[in-house]
């Protein structure tokens, strides 16, 4: 895919736009809190979709039934562009913490989930020199954070 520069800030709005409905149905609250000293990021904008696509819809599958709090945050931390993708879901028991970015490891129904949306995750996050993190707490809630490198300034 082609390498382009991405402005994060407006590519997370675009995403919670598009996910406006499936939350509203899930009784889901999103809410994005965005720096606006934000870098902006290389890669491919199809591929960061995928990313941030993913982890959103994770987080509302987390809350189902009844809803929750779903909050994006962005903010640069030592020179990268962090974006937080936090919930109030079921949580991610220990056990399964260093299995949840394997391929095809899922706790959802058959027909439900593929288990391959984390590890293509993890795949293109790291192929855009950065990283992704998880932190968990059962019955509490759950919040991913990528971190990309920020692109070359371009003045
Ligand atoms: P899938 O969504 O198809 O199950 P993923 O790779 O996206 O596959 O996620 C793998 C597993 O990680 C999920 O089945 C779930 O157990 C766990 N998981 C991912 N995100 C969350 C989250 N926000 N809250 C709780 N569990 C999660
Ligand atoms: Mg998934």
């Amino acid at each position: 895919p082609t390498v382009e520069r991405i402005d994060v800030n407006d590519m997370i709005m675009e995403m919670v736009e598009f996910c406006e409905q499936r939350a509203r149905y899930a009784n889901v609250a999103m809410e994005a809190s965005l720096a606006d000293d934000v870098a902006e990021v290389e890669g491919s904008a199809s591929e960061v979709q995928q990313v941030l696509l993913n982890l959103i819809n994770n987080a509302i599958d987390a809350m189902d039934p009844g809803g929750g709090n779903l909050d994006i945050m962005s903010r640069m931390e030592d020179g990268v562009v962090a974006v937080s993708i936090s919930d109030t879901g079921c949580g991610i028991p220990q056990a399964n913490l260093q299995r949840i970015f394997d391929p095809f490891f899922t706790t959802k129904p058959v027909g439900k989930g593929t288990g391959l949306g984390l590890s293509i995750i993890y795949g293109i996050v790291h192929k855009m020199g950065g990283d992704i993190a998880v932190k968990s707490v059962v019955n509490r809630g759950t919040t991913f954070t990528v971190r990309f490198p920020a692109a070359e300034s371009s003045e």
